[in-house]
């Protein structure tokens, strides 16, 4: 399937929740979704009662919007869950939080993911030195991500670097925020992800 390129705040409204699409704006008074919080549609208003079914479908569509990860990957870091030892939903979740667009994001060198996951694209990062252009990259222990050299005296990179001084990264990433690197100092917990997310509803989305 295709990536969505359509006006974003419309999947807010579509899911009933914050996805943090926009940086900034999603905490400023002139997020869509405080102004109008209905879902999309002439029959968004409706105050229609969700099946089980509806309600694990939802939940699925939420958290792979909020990362900004398309549908067949979404379903693979699904089975790779679910191959790992332990719980599969807490598994799914700390797996796409490791994602290299993820970690840019978290760090605080993007305003947004989908922000996030246009510079690594465009190779304004490293991973432990190396370039890398590829967003679904899963980061391990140990490893450093930091802007790339020839990016840092560009007016964006400037911008975003003044942006991350005021930012708190969650604690499995230490930041640098001279340095503008992150390493990563353990692997996230359940406990690290501050999204609500019933993970247990999308494992049972996928175990029908
Ligand atoms: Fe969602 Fe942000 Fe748009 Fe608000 S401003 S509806 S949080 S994308």
């Amino acid at each position: 399937m295709a990536r969505y390129t359509g006006p974003v705040c419309k999947l807010c409204r579509r899911e009933g929740t914050k996805l943090f699409l926009k940086g900034d704006r999603c905490t400023s008074g002139k997020c869509a979704l405080d102004r109008r919080s209905t879902a999309p549609g002439q029959h968004g208003a409706a105050n229609k009662k969700q099946r089980e079914y509806g309600m694990q479908l939802r939940e699925k569509q939420k958290t792979k919007r909020y990362y900004g990860i398309l549908e067949k990957q979404f379903k693979n870091y699904f089975v790779e869950a679910d191959r790992r030892e332990g719980m599969t939903g807490e598994n799914l979740l700390k797996l796409i939080e490791r994602r290299l667009d993820n970690v840019v994001y978290r760090m605080g060198m993007a305003e947004s993911r989908t922000e996030a996951r246009q510079l690594v694209l465009h190779e304004h990062f490293t991973l432990n030195g190396k370039k890398v252009n590829i967003p679904s990259i899963i980061v391990g222990l140990g490893d450093v991500v930091a802007v790339k050299e020839n990016f840092r005296d560009s007016v964006k990179c400037k911008e975003l670097a003044e942006g991350l001084q005021s930012k708190n990264a969650p604690k499995w990433l230490d930041v640098d925020k001279t340095a503008l690197s992150a390493k990563v100092v353990a692997l996230p917990a359940r406990d690290d992800i501050d999204f609500e997310i019933n993970e247990q509803l999308i494992v049972e989305f996928y175990s029908k």
